[in-house]
């Protein structure tokens, strides 16, 4: 009996603070022109029927004991619009949010798996194999990566739905990914890109 590969796709990150122009730690532009990808992967998942997980950094107001707090300024705190999903994202989200495969997590540090259940929710539907995408590609998407690689997750991250500030960062995590961590680095193809 071959294994059934089951699939998730992990959604990193993708709301208003790390996208929007006046987000509290934006991307910027690489983060806004992924826009339309993050939204059409997420949907075609969930349609799919397969697990999409939205795994969003979570911060307390006046948390002085959070390792970011010296690191960023204050970002996607608790209960403010800053942490909601970035536009097309956030429509797709409001649509299919009760779905038994649509799951939203709180995320603790950059990496999705420290201090959340995520393992236990991938282990528990067989699931062997993560999409990743989101932002920023060399900070919480690497950190989900390198976290996935070492407890035996196949790794497909797509790099027209990632992104970052830092143009170098990105190059650099898209070939760790490949040449380190093994993973398949997938785009959409030439003539379907605009
Ligand atoms: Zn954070």
């Amino acid at each position: 009996m071959t294994a059934i590969r089951r699939r998730a796709l992990i959604n990193v990150d993708y709301t208003y603070d790390f996208v929007a122009v006046d987000g509290a730690l934006t991307c910027g532009q690489p983060g806004q022109a992924i826009e339309g990808r993050m939204a059409e992967l997420t949907r075609e998942f969930i349609e799919n029927q397969e697990l999409v997980v939205f795994a969003i950094d979570l911060h307390k107001q006046g948390d002085t004991l959070h390792p970011e707090t010296k690191l960023f300024p204050p970002h996607n705190i608790e209960g403010t619009a800053g942490r909601r999903l970035y536009g097309a994202l956030d429509g797709v989200y409001q649509t299919y949010k009760d779905k038994d495969n649509v799951y939203w997590m709180d995320k603790t540090r950059y990496s999705a798996f420290v201090g959340t259940d995520l393992e236990l929710v991938l282990r528990a539907r067989g699931i062997t194999e993560l999409h990743l995408v989101g932002v920023c590609t060399d900070i919480c998407v690497l950190h989900t990566a390198v976290d996935a690689y070492n407890k035996g997750f196949e790794l497909a991250i797509h790099a027209d739905a990632v992104a970052s500030f830092d143009p170098e960062g990105h190059a650099w995590a898209l070939q760790h990914f490949k040449g380190t961590l093994g993973a398949a680095v997938l785009q959409q193809k030439e003539e379907e890109q605009r």
